[in-house]
């Protein structure tokens, strides 16, 4: 839209300065109409409220060049137009800029409140992380300690199983090398990580495998979780530690470590 709509050659009578854009008609003693003229942004703070005398009112002129020859009840009425228009468009503008303050102190919060949350989120992690190191030690997973280590159906079983939902995370027990993760005989898929005194602990049965060979692990880092692969009678870890080649009883190779299981 333009600045001024022009129609048909016909120019309007009367142009009365506003600020803002409103649409406003009046019919005064059956003789004019007043109509604003909404305003594209571009067209600047002042724009015109355009007085168009009716059809056959031919007598009414400007209002604003001091030659207004109309009577003075409708000059009156005109300029009280005028006046209230000037005083809605102040009220319009005045709550539009509330409302975009509103608005912006809103969006200011909530980006204050979501970094505030992401630094929080970051410290906790941290702090997590932190605790673990310290502890240097971890449970391999949560669950029922289902079988220890020894004899079993005549057979040696080198290792504890813990038995828990398909999915349950495996954690590392303690921080190492990844140096097996894969498939395995007997165990589906397994993963092996050596440690930094070189023991090695072996995770069996697990469904899903979260790390690869040659990566280095924390302490309670998630390696994988549980599943029930190879030789497997229903969900649970294999958790087998070796010690200078040996398979040794977890039991209390973790109890010297404060983990209870
Ligand atoms: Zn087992």
């Amino acid at each position: 839209m333009g600045k001024h709509r022009k129609e048909g050659g016909h120019p309007p009578k009367a142009a009365l300065l506003v600020r803002n854009k409103f649409v406003a008609t009046v019919v005064a003693g059956g003789a004019f109409a007043a109509v604003g003229q909404p305003m594209a942004a571009s067209a600047g703070p002042e724009q015109e409220l355009l007085v168009h005398p009716l059809a056959g009112s031919k007598n009414l002129s400007l209002a604003v060049t001091g030659t207004d020859t109309r009577p003075a009840t409708v000059r009156l009425l005109a300029s009280q137009i005028v006046n209230d228009s000037y005083a809605e468009a102040q009220k319009v503008q005045k709550s539009e800029a509330i409302e975009q303050a509103r608005a912006e102190a809103v969006r200011a919060e909530a980006a204050r409140v979501a970094a505030a949350e992401r630094a929080a989120a970051e410290a906790k992690r941290a702090a997590e992380e932190r605790e673990r190191k310290a502890r240097g030690f971890v449970k391999p997973a949560e669950g029922t300690f289902t079988s220890g280590f020894g004899s079993r159906w005549g057979t040696s079983h080198r290792g504890i199983d813990i038995a828990n939902k398909i999915g349950t995370p495996i954690r590392s027990v303690a921080a190492g090398k990844v140096i097996d993760a894969g498939p395995a005989s007997g165990f589906g898929l397994w993963i092996r990580v050596q440690h930094d005194d070189g023991t090695i602990t072996v995770y069996g049965h697990i469904n899903t495998v979260g790390v690869s060979v040659g990566e280095r692990v924390d302490a309670g880092e998630q390696i994988a979780t549980m599943g029930n692969r190879g030789e497997s009678t229903g969900p649970h870890l294999h958790f087998e530690v070796i010690k200078n080649g040996i398979k040794i009883n977890p039991v209390p190779w973790l109890n010297e470590r404060g983990i209870e299981v």
